[in-house]
């Protein structure tokens, strides 16, 4: 399969903003933020989606709201935040490697448009 976007991200080969880094995930700020903070936490390994995750992907699925919750203490995320994944074209998911979104900064309306 051809290297997409974020998988060039986590390989280095396209500059991010990025806050951390470990075996399993990167997360890196949004080039186009729609709040304060506005982080992609991303596994290093490729789904396109949440549909294409296995039972075996539960521990790096996981993973990944741990690192966004130790990232909304570091990054002083008061008040609140959101993490979203959009699951497909009609939830507005735009780049096709699974990511969560870490939202913060600012009052969310509920439910989500
Ligand atoms: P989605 O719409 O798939 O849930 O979210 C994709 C997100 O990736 C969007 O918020 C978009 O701004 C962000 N994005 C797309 N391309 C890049 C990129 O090259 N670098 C960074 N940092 N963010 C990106
Ligand atoms: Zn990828």
């Amino acid at each position: 399969m051809a290297p997409c976007i974020f998988c060039k991200i986590a390989a280095h080969e396209v500059p991010a903003r990025i806050v951390h880094e470990d075996e399993t995930s990167v997360a890196f700020h949004d080039i186009n933020p729609q709040a304060p903070v506005h982080v992609l936490v991303i596994p290093k390994k490729h789904f396109a989606s949440a549909e294409e995750t296995e039972e075996a992907d539960e521990s790096v699925l996981g993973h990944l709201h741990g690192v966004a919750a130790k990232l909304a203490r570091e990054l002083r995320i008061t008040g609140g935040y959101r993490t979203v994944v959009n699951t497909g074209a009609g939830a507005g998911q735009s780049v096709f490697h699974f990511h969560l979104h870490l939202l913060g900064g600012r009052s969310f309306r509920w439910p989500p448009g």
